[in-house]
């Protein structure tokens, strides 16, 4: 049984948790981590099979985050699930703190350091093929950008993970159409995502990817065949949540000002008020 309103209520609450850390920072991916806030709500509270009080529990299930910039929705994440304190939040990129601009593996619950993009899909192979070899049931969950699609190494792991029948692994693609300079579409297009992966002998399958029950029902179905690793393409919307980040290239690596922290805190709050 999915509990639609509690994801919702979490995915929000996470939202209005890194903004503020964003704010009081002065730095972070704002619409990139926006974006990807309901994948990684339901991943965390309706899919992976974690326990913050023991991160390294062998038969624990894998989330690889390729887009590593991302970051910020990530560590609201693991801080409301409690692998740390949600108080470090405030350290986010201060110095000495662990929670910086890049998921790290100093941090308990995160399994690889990331942020060169087109490097997490070919570890994921790895930590799949593990599995296997060890007859271990845990699933990979390993999420990239649309942009990201753009490098090349990405699809040596496509092969791979084919090649070895990893029905085990499922990628995401948070696919929002912009990246960091523009639109993937004028950058690098790199449509029909679906017949490209399809062809390198993933299943594909389409979801909302900020309808956080949507996404939950599809990871928990994962695999749609057996022996053929999933692909799921997350159509989401780039700074999702909040009205002025919505669908713009500029939110990619910008820091709200005060009067846009306030109103962004504001409209969080008023759609939580609503989630009742
Ligand atoms: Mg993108």
């Amino acid at each position: 049984m999915i509990d639609e309103l509690f994801l919702k209520r979490k995915a929000t609450q996470i939202r209005k948790d890194f903004i503020q850390m964003i704010f009081e920072a002065g730095t972070g991916h704002t619409g990139s981590s926006l974006s990807n806030t309901d994948i990684l709500t339901a991943l965390y509270y309706g899919v992976m099979n974690v326990n913050p009080q023991n991160p390294d529990w062998e038969d624990r299930d894998r989330y690889v985050q390729s887009k590593g910039h991302a970051v910020e929705s990530y560590w609201a994440v693991l801080a409301d699930k409690g692998f740390f304190p949600k108080e470090e939040l405030k350290t986010f990129s201060r110095y000495n703190s662990r929670l910086i601009g890049h998921p790290n593996n100093k941090v308990p619950g995160v399994e690889m350091n990331t942020g060169a993009l087109g490097h997490g899909l070919s570890v994921s192979v790895g930590m799949a093929l593990a599995a296997k070899l060890d007859q271990k049931s845990y699933r990979v969950f390993t999420l990239m950008g649309d942009g990201e699609q753009a490098e090349g190494s990405v699809w040596e792991a496509a092969m791979a993970a084919s090649q070895y029948k990893l029905d085990n692994l499922v990628g995401i693609i948070d696919r929002n159409r912009l990246q960091i300079t523009g639109s993937t579409n004028d950058v690098m297009n790199n449509e029909p995502l679906d017949e490209k992966w399809e062809s390198f002998g993933w299943e594909v399958i389409e979801v909302d990817g900020n309808d956080v029950a949507a996404l939950v029902r599809t990871f928990q179905q994962a695999p749609f065949k057996s022996d053929k690793p999933t692909m799921v393409l997350a159509n989401t919307v780039k700074g999702k949540g909040i009205s002025f980040t919505e669908n713009q290239v500029g939110w990619h690596h910008r820091v709200p000002s005060e009067k846009e922290y306030r109103m962004a805190m504001e409209e969080l709050t008023k759609q939580l008020e609503v989630l009742i």
